[in-house]
């Protein structure tokens, strides 16, 4: 029942990689139309390949599920396609606003990385229109790429700022690449007028974070869960108020933290900081985002209100302007409102 409520109340995503949220059936038809050789064309062991377990041995092998994603991402079909099933997937899970990221660069073995934004920007835009729903894009910068890549994203998302590119992302290999590294990518972005959010605080520790923000003026920390492990990072994201684009399932795949109570989602919640939930990857972590509020009414002793009040965190967080958030908090809240009432009858 309360299942039931939690589906059908209006949310946000907005961290959401796009290449980790393919259907298993659009692989298997990508694949056969391009001439892709799969590891196997049976939808139930292919599954294996692209979804990580409840108990995934490490972060390389959750990486590992993108690996087939990314081949047979690389024509405009295949990129307008996804994007377009992914704002169809979030229209069906009662999302109104998301934002969706992915690297661009990684989509360039036969495209230009024009045609590559373009191609997803398409897709977007044709589900905005057949499901009522808001998606923008966030380009994502990959950390082990060449700084002189990274300022080539930054310019690109430059290029589509008024076409749905609201923001610049950084992802990858956190461990033994550095924020500091992608300073002047994210220098542009700020310049240039877009929102920065930054993976910091899973693979690598709080400084991580505090160089997110220092190095990069990050306005949102993707995952921050290592925040903790210093006071003083953690009393700053708490006094500034910064958004944390939290994923807690997707962390205990990728065991930055060992078992569900010693996530400290609820911990931070407490502090104030502007907690939001995510689901990082619909494919590999193989969930919804309606499955992920229940996981943490279920497992993380969240009440409904702060179900509620999680959600409208997502939209004060999102990289949207104020009027639009206004707009959403008051259709949010009204909606709200209905399905309690009808939820208490
Ligand atoms: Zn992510």
């Amino acid at each position: 029942m309360m299942e039931d409520l939690i589906k059908s109340l209006p949310k946000v995503e907005l961290h959401l990689h796009l290449d980790g949220s393919l259907r298993v059936g659009t692989v298997l038809e990508l694949a056969e139309d391009q001439g892709v050789d799969l590891p196997s064309t049976k939808p139930r062991e292919l599954k294996n390949y692209l979804q990580a377990d409840k108990e995934c041995e490490s972060l390389k092998v959750y990486l590992s599920k993108f690996k087939i994603p990314l081949m047979i991402m690389q024509t405009k079909e295949a990129l307008s396609r996804v994007a377009y099933e992914l704002v169809e997937d979030g229209a069906r899970d009662n999302l109104k606003y998301l934002e969706v990221r992915f690297a661009p660069l990684l989509h360039t073995e036969k495209l230009s990385k024009e045609e590559v934004v373009e191609s997803v920007l398409e897709g977007l835009k044709r589900g905005e229109k057949d499901y009522n729903i808001k998606a923008n894009l966030i380009l994502s910068v990959m950390r082990d790429q060449d700084p002189s890549k990274s300022i080539e994203v930054a310019k690109l998302a430059l290029e589509y700022k008024s076409n749905g590119v609201v923001a610049l992302d950084l992802a990858g290999n956190e461990g033994d690449y550095p924020p500091q590294l992608h300073k002047e990518a994210f220098k542009i972005a700020k310049e240039g007028g877009l929102h920065r959010t930054v993976h910091a605080g899973e693979a690598a520790g709080a400084n991580s974070v505090k160089e997110a923000i220092n190095s990069l003026s990050a306005e949102r920390i993707g995952h921050g869960v290592r925040i903790r492990e210093d006071k003083r990072v953690l009393d700053y994201i708490i006094k500034k108020e910064i958004p944390l684009e939290v994923c807690p399932t997707s962390n205990l795949q990728t065991k930055v933290v060992e078992g569900i109570k010693e996530h400290p989602i609820r911990e931070y919640y407490n502090l104030g900081i502007p907690v939001t939930v995510n689901t990082d990857n619909l494919r590999v972590s193989n969930l919804t985002l309606s499955e992920e509020y229940i996981n943490l009414y279920n497992n993380f002793d969240f009440e409904l209100n702060d179900i509620l009040k999680l959600i409208i965190n997502g939209v004060n967080a999102a990289f949207i302007s104020n009027e639009y958030k206004e707009e959403l908090r008051r259709e949010f809240k009204g909606k709200f409102e209905e399905i309690l009432n009808n939820f208490d009858h």
